[in-house]
């Protein structure tokens, strides 16, 4: 028999924890195809995806100009190794530099290794420009942070789940409460060997915590006082899925190092980068870092695409004008809800707060319905379910979707 066989659902499900490492506890669906909005399962029914591989597919699953780009690069080159110069990689840099308002881009693959690389270029840029003694860098993160799952990243987690027996753990890392400008100041005025500041503008899989209103401005301007890079990972709030190009923008923020991922592909291809202007930038020289997949042409094509398609169809504007509307619709639910306390977030990256303890199944028994109501979503921390569909949505999907959520949590109204 084949290899690629049609399979069940359960056969689906039982071959992956089998044979798979079992990293992962996925809503049990098993998707087999995807076309703007929608997936759909082995037996045709369709759904509303919800989660949008964590904001990788703001332009909509399987968006045809993407895959156009994709297919006819992959039938002309895909990979040479950076051994040699290809004839897309500096089309895309140049774009995307020109897109963020950037010099140089670093490319990588997947967000972990760009934040990697991001902490890289601010050690260098700290020893080299800023003059801090060898091996005495420190960078400024976030309790509750989610940076990716390298071993220096979870290092610097407070997950006990993501790190623990994963040590020794890398230290030369500050933690600090999030949109907290007093703990910042104070981290920044006792220490003078800090590097960087890594902050995600709305901590994502924390729970879409959404900062106070200035805390990003005040805190790159602190940053600046103290000679200090503001480094923003908008791996999962970048790419208009917070109804701006980039979350900083809401605050007017241009981060000294911009790092991007998920949807700088639109779930096509692993892609990342890191952006920052020369006078960071330029510390990296030949043989201080690489990638043999990143900045291969077939990602370069990719890239372009996406971002184009981020453009031509105002995906940042759609986010924001469907984010109100979900967010008043969901308010108008809450007022008479005795399940949903809270609904919050910014574009269409939002969570709502069921009102239940954070180690009660009431969040995944409410996904678990919502699937069967033909909608996909999926808790974050317990009693968190976050919302983010495709950017690509219109007004009359999202009320559709707004009345299978509320339909669906009023089987839970007690
Ligand atoms: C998803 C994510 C990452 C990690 O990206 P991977 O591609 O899974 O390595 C890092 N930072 C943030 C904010 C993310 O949402």
């Amino acid at each position: 028999m084949a290899v690629l066989q049609k399979l069940t659902s359960q056969q689906a499900i039982e071959l992956e924890k089998t044979y798979g490492s079992n990293t992962y506890h996925p809503l049990p669906v098993v998707l087999s195809k995807g076309e703007g909005v929608y997936v759909w399962d082995v037996d045709g029914k369709r759904y509303y995806d919800f989660l949008s591989a964590y904001s990788a597919v703001n332009q909509g699953h399987c968006h045809p100009k993407i895959i156009n780009a994709m297919v006819e690069q992959a039938q002309t080159l895909t990979l040479t190794s950076r051994a040699f110069y290809n004839d897309k990689l500096g089309l895309y840099e140049k774009y995307t530099c020109e897109y963020f308002g950037f010099d140089k881009l670093l490319p990588m693959n997947s967000g972990a290794e760009a934040v990697e690389a991001a902490m890289k270029v601010c050690r260098k840029w700290a020893y080299e420009v800023k003059g801090i003694d060898e091996n005495q860098a420190k960078i400024i993160v976030c309790k509750n942070n989610f940076h990716g799952r390298t071993t220096t990243i979870v290092s610097f987690s407070s997950d006990s789940t993501a790190n623990k027996n994963f040590g020794p753990y890398a230290d030369a890392f500050i933690r600090i409460e999030y949109d907290n400008l007093d703990a910042l100041e104070a981290a920044l005025k006792n220490n003078n060997n800090v590097a960087g500041f890594l902050v995600e503008p709305i901590q994502g899989e924390a729970g879409v915590y959404v900062p106070s209103e200035s805390y990003l401005a005040k805190a790159k301007a602190l940053c600046e006082a103290h000679n200090v890079l503001f480094i923003a990972d908008e791996i999962q709030t970048g790419v208009a899925r917070t109804g701006k190009l980039l979350a900083v923008h809401h605050e007017n923020v241009q981060p000294d190092i911009l790092i991007l991922g998920k949807a700088l592909s639109g779930g096509a291809y692993p892609i990342s980068a890191v952006l920052a202007n020369n006078n960071i930038m330029d510390v990296m020289t030949p043989g201080t870092h690489g990638s043999t997949f990143g900045g291969n042409p077939l990602a370069a094509v990719i890239a372009i695409a996406a971002l184009e398609v981020v453009k031509e169809e105002n995906l940042a504007e759609n986010a924001r004008i469907l984010g109100e509307l979900f967010r008043s619709e969901m308010n108008k639910y809450i007022e008479t809800s005795n399940i949903i306390t809270k609904v919050r977030g910014k574009g269409l990256l939002n969570a709502v707060v069921v009102n239940d303890t954070e180690d009660s199944e009431t969040a995944w028994n409410m996904c678990l319905a919502l699937r069967d109501n033909g909608l996909i979503a999926k808790p974050t921390h317990g009693n968190i379910i976050r919302f983010a569909p495709p950017l690509v949505m219109n007004k009359e999907q999202l009320l559709d979707c707004v009345s299978i959520i509320t339909k669906t949590f009023k089987q839970f109204e007690n």
